[in-house]
């Protein structure tokens, strides 16, 4: 084996101290491959090296067996005849950077971890946000929207073949869409799956062009769906809207339509969760002698007695008359109606004459007035 670039130390690489825990490991890695995976860095050989260095170093200092290896006789102990006592590590293993990729970030980027799967893709994902009324998020309501999607291709009907032609498999790969590339390195001959090249990891070439989409096998489309929304939606909130996305390959499912719901705000109603609010004004004299008040709801005007004496700031419950549940149509939030006391403006001469000789009266009906003046006496004396 031909030493080329001196090796850095594996602990120098994940930037971890010699003792590290398996989990310190762990993270410096993830920290590190996400910085530098060749997804995030086409084409930028430094990081594509600095990746294949840190997934090495990972690669020894994640298995208990090579990392004790490693930490004896460094870095000979993995190179062919070198040091003797590591034994069985020299003749090269195989090392399959999506393994290792994938166990580490499985969790990250959901099931399948990063791992291609092989075969036809499923279609991307489409996202979209909608606004809606307030009283169709309560109750739901369908709705045409326009989207930018991609069909399968009527012609070739997502083969991506002229009519009357057809692909043929890959001979770079026999079909199965990926190569394993063997580089001769310190580690030993190290193998890696890559995507091949020739056929772009379709595992099949097309010759003859379809000419409708130009050997894409889909076209883009601008089209009219109807979508339902579901009765107590929130704002902000996600539906997601299975197989309307982009078209897959040929035995592929669709992506799905990530439809964001926005509620536009009402004149009247405040949401909070599955319940409703609202301030109402009530007159003076509706306040003091009583009313019955005509309350809007969303089920429309319903009839609310409220008693004498009501105050500035009160609240009411109305039942059931909130939002539905998402979850379960038959539950309800309710509404909250707070009233307030709404002091007359620009009132006649005569009208102001009638109020303060209402208001020589009144003292005494004011409790709140009352208190607090036998408050003031105590806090200044009795004048
Ligand atoms: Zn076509
Ligand atoms: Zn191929």
């Amino acid at each position: 084996m031909v030493i080329t670039v001196a090796k850095r130390d594996y602990y120098e690489v994940l930037g971890v101290q010699k003792g590290a825990s398996d989990a310190e490991i762990k993270k410096a890695y993830r920290k590190l491959a996400k910085q530098y995976h060749p997804d995030t860095n086409e084409g930028d050989k430094e990081a594509e090296a600095k990746f294949k260095e840190a997934s090495e170093a990972y690669e020894i200092l994640s298995d208990q067996e090579k990392r004790s290896a490693y930490d004896r006789f460094g870095h000979s102990a993995f190179e062919q005849g070198g040091a003797g006592g590591a034994g069985g590590f020299g003749g090269g293993f195989d090392f399959d950077m999506d393994d290792i990729f994938g166990s580490v970030f499985g969790d990250m980027f959901g099931g399948g971890g990063r791992r291609r799967p092989r075969g036809p893709r499923p279609g991307n994902d489409i996202k979209q946000t909608i606004q809606v009324d307030f009283a169709e998020a309560a109750f739901g309501v369908e709705k045409e929207i326009k989207i930018q999607t991609s069909e399968t291709c009527e012609t070739c009907h997502g083969t991506k073949a002229k009519p009357g032609t057809s692909a043929t498999t890959c001979t770079k790969c026999n079909g199965t869409g990926q190569v394993r590339v063997t580089q001769r390195t310190i580690l030993g001959a190290m193998q890696s799956v890559q995507t091949c090249d020739a056929c772009h990891g379709e595992g099949k070439v097309v010759s003859d062009p379809c000419p409708n989409c130009h050997g894409q096998g889909k076209v883009r489309v601008s089209k009219n769906i109807t979508v339902s929304i579901p009765a107590g939606i929130d704002h902000g909130q996600t539906l997601r809207i299975q197989g309307k996305g982009e078209a897959g390959d040929v035995g592929a499912p669709n992506g799905d339509l990530l439809l964001t719901v926005y509620i536009k705000s009402h004149e009247l109603f405040e949401r909070r969760g599955m319940d409703v609010y609202m301030r109402m004004p009530i007159s003076f004299a509706q306040a003091a002698l009583g009313a019955e008040l005509s309350i809007p709801t969303l089920d429309g005007n319903v009839k609310f007695n409220i008693s004498e004496g009501t105050q500035t700031g009160t609240t009411f419950r109305l039942q059931g008359k909130g939002i539905p549940s998402l979850r379960n149509k038959k539950q309800r939030g309710d509404q909250y109606v707070e009233v307030y006391v709404e002091v007359p403006k620009n009132l006649t001469t005569k009208q102001k004459e009638l109020l303060k000789e209402f208001a020589d009266g009144t003292v005494d009906h004011q409790p709140e007035q009352m208190n607090f003046k036998k408050k003031l006496e105590k806090f200044f004396g009795k004048n």
